[in-house]
């Protein structure tokens, strides 16, 4: 849910962030297909007014026969969930209150945790994160607990939020350095970790980088497909967005769909780092980007899967 400047700007969104699911769905290997579905909406509304809102659109998802199953993301909440399931039964993350598996941001943590170690593994021979210096842009709900599994695993963090408290009490409680979020993705550091919003990686910000990777949980990561390219040149590893974030809908699918438990959640989080290997392996052998070497994975797993 969110303010456009104009419809035709949430159509643009909507349709790149349904082709990042469909990529995020087949590279976690999960059984599903890509979708997505935007609220376009003058302002963010609330109570009564969110509530009717919630309701309407639960009626058009129950419209939509189970073909697209709706989840949280940016200004939605599981309490959101649980107000379109009183219309709707295909969402996920409902409360767990409420029969749903709640919140899946500790997870796409969790699976970025381990994504992020197998970037720097790739980057610098050795996953040990002791010592590195790791800069993450946005401590809410997916890099405040990204940032603790980092200090637990003896990096050394700097921390930005637009949220300034935010950061500076996270820092206080991981000794850590707290900066201005406006110079966060210049930080001298091993790894920057963009975990806020959208299009940070682009053609006036790539330039400027000083790191050796970028691992982060935020969707659409690039600002467009070039941008990809632009990073190898400069030498830095990129984690393409849809493959390093998964775990969101990896917890989502896996607990309300699939009746997995949390042993095989945990399985197919670690997993993130394997299938990031094969990427960084195909790319080095193609001498192409990390992006078109995701993206040649996914079009291959699509293929077969349409074949099999
Ligand atoms: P969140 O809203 O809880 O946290 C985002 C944080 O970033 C907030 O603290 C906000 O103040 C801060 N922020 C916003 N703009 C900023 C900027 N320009 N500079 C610095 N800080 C800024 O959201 P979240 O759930 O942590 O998700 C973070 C990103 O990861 C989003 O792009 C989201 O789409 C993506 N993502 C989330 C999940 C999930 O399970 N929550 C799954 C996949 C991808």
């Amino acid at each position: 849910m969110k303010s456009y400047p104009a419809p035709a700007d949430a159509l643009r969104d909507v349709l790149r962030l349904s082709s990042a699911m469909t990529s995020k769905m087949a590279m976690a290997s999960l059984p599903l297909g890509g979708g997505k579905a935007v609220l376009a909406v003058p302002e963010i509304p609330r109570g009564k007014a969110s509530r009717e809102l919630m309701l309407r659109y639960g009626d058009l998802v129950e419209s939509l026969h189970g073909t697209y199953i709706t989840a949280c993301d940016m200004n939605t909440t599981p309490d959101d969930m649980d107000v379109i399931a009183e219309r709707c039964s295909s969402v996920f993350g409902r409360t767990e209150g409420n029969g749903g598996s709640g919140t899946s941001a500790p997870n796409t943590a969790v699976g970025l945790f381990h994504g992020l170690r197998a970037t720097v593994a790739h980057a610098f021979g050795s996953d040990d994160l002791t010592g590195k210096d790791i800069a993450v842009q946005g401590v809410g709900a997916v890099g405040g607990p990204l940032s603790r599994m980092l200090a637990e695993a003896g990096a050394r963090l700097t921390l930005a939020d637009i949220d300034d408290v935010r950061a500076k009490e996270l820092a206080a409680e991981l000794d850590a350095e707290a900066v201005s979020a406006d110079g966060i993705l210049e930080t001298e550091c091993d790894v920057v970790s963009p975990c806020a919003t959208g299009g940070v990686l682009n053609a006036e910000a790539i330039p400027r980088l000083r790191c050796r990777v970028v691992a982060g949980a935020a969707n659409n990561q690039l600002a467009e497909p070039q941008d990809a390219e632009r990073l190898r040149e400069r030498g830095i590893l990129y984690a393409p967005d849809y493959v390093v974030n998964a775990g969101g809908v990896i917890h989502l699918a896996g607990y309300e769909m699939l009746g997995e438990d949390d042993d095989r959640v945990n399985e197919r989080l670690r997993a993130i780092g394997d299938t990031l290997g094969e990427v960084f392996r195909l790319a080095e052998a193609e001498g192409i980007s990390t992006g078109a070497a995701a993206d040649a994975l996914v079009e291959k797993r699509l293929t077969e899967g349409r074949s099999a």
